[in-house]
């Protein structure tokens, strides 16, 4: 299905736009400021299926849309299945609530410590710093907040959320997201950083981010300069698709990891778009070329109106399956499902391990063959490997 994922083959985000200056294209703030955020520009741009052209038309009270000019110029505009497209273009499918849909599908709420802070793991704690994003996916797990499109009147207080984890002497690992971290200012982000960083029992900062992949743009110099002062700080970005992996995302993640950022990637399951094991290698091979260890692959939360992105669970593992001996142990993410209702991350792992008996575990590997292993390092007479006997310890 790819042609090899030598970067030959990789996109550039500088394609058909109009008249605009390489120095505009390259500065965030005109990436802002040229944002797809209605269907009159959506419609001068693309021709749409009449699903999106629907689904842009009532969406407004449920999730804004947004797309950068940079991350649009990745559709395949031939291909309404684009899964590029399928991202940030809404479609009326949205509108649809199912019965096992929940607003705050991983319980988020019942966690929040004081507004914009989720304490839910004993040792770190998730700090919700901003609710807009430079491009909104449709299957936002925070859509009840984010793009401000139901009211929920998000105003984070930084200054509780700080003394919260200042007076928590237990948080040891602070992960700022929201929304889109990178959308605050370099001053903003300084002061945030800095403050953390004078937090004694903080010993880990990490960002959640999205911005690399739909305005790689943003990562400046002014911003390298941010995190060299207050580094170690890691970073998880957000890709699905090998797709994203572009030239522009490419010097991104070496001018993050140029300042000391170590990368991680998130992707979210999504059916249609790569939820097979075929592209799934090709992303994972693309982002360890960029530097970047893929973390988690997320079954899709049960948020209102994304039924249409979910897909079998059994998928999940069929990929980390496909994954795991077949490539690079760096490329293989762990699976997991945030539990509905506040339970966490969960993994999911395919099976390896047969049998467990009372001298021996009994394991296969990733081609289907069985081996064995002595149980524990004492009380074994002998273990059966491949029909062969083995000494393995003497009983005592
Ligand atoms: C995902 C998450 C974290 C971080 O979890 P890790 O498994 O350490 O990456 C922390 N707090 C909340 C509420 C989260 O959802």
């Amino acid at each position: 299905m790819y042609p090899g994922d030598s970067r030959k083959n990789w996109y550039r985000g500088q394609g058909e736009w109009g008249a605009v200056a390489a120095s505009d294209w390259g500065d965030w703030r005109w990436q802002m400021r040229n944002r797809i955020t209605d269907l009159d520009e959506l419609e001068s741009r693309l021709e749409l299926t009449e699903e999106e052209r629907e689904g842009c038309l009532l969406i407004r009270n449920k999730l804004a849309m947004a797309i950068t000019p940079y991350f649009f110029n990745l559709i395949d505009k031939e291909a309404p299945e684009c899964p590029i497209r399928r991202q940030v273009i809404p479609r009326v499918d949205e509108l649809i609530t199912h019965p096992e849909e929940l607003l705050d599908p991983v319980g988020e709420e019942d966690s929040m410590a004081v507004e914009g802070l989720v304490h839910r793991y004993p040792d770190r704690c998730l700090f919700l710093v901003t609710n807009v994003c430079a491009a909104y996916c449709r299957y936002c797990t925070r859509s009840r907040m984010v793009s401000n499109a139901q009211g929920y009147d998000f105003h984070p207080n930084f200054e509780n959320a700080l003394k919260y984890i200042e007076e928590h002497t237990e948080i040891r690992d602070v992960l700022l997201s929201g929304g889109d971290p990178l959308l605050l200012s370099d001053k903003k982000l300084d002061y945030l950083l800095g403050r953390l960083r004078q937090i004694e029992h903080v010993e880990f900062i990490r960002i959640g981010s999205r911005i690399p992949v739909f305005m790689p743009q943003r990562i400046t110099p002014e911003l390298q300069e941010v995190f060299l002062r207050h580094g170690p700080i890691w970073m998880s970005i957000h890709v699905n698709h090998p797709r994203e992996c572009t030239e522009e995302l490419y010097e991104a993640t070496k001018r993050l990891t140029m300042a000391g950022v170590p990368l991680g990637n998130q992707s979210v399951l999504l059916k249609g778009i790569n939820d097979d094991v075929d592209t799934m290698t090709s992303l994972v091979h693309r982002l360890l070329m960029m530097r970047v260890r893929p973390y988690y692959l997320y079954q899709t939360d049960l948020i209102t109106g994304t039924r249409h992105f979910r897909t079998d669970v059994r998928k999940g593992i069929e990929i980390v399956k496909g994954l795991r001996g077949h490539s690079s142990g760096y490329s293989v993410p762990q699976f997991v499902i945030d539990a509905p209702g506040g339970g966490g991350k969960i993994p999911l792992n395919p099976e390896y391990v047969k049998e467990i008996t009372d001298t021996e575990i009994v394991m296969r590997n990733f081609e289907g063959m069985e081996y064995r292993y002595p149980l524990t390092p004492e009380g074994l007479v002998e273990y059966q490997q491949n029909g062969v006997s083995h000494a393995a310890g003497i009983l005592v």
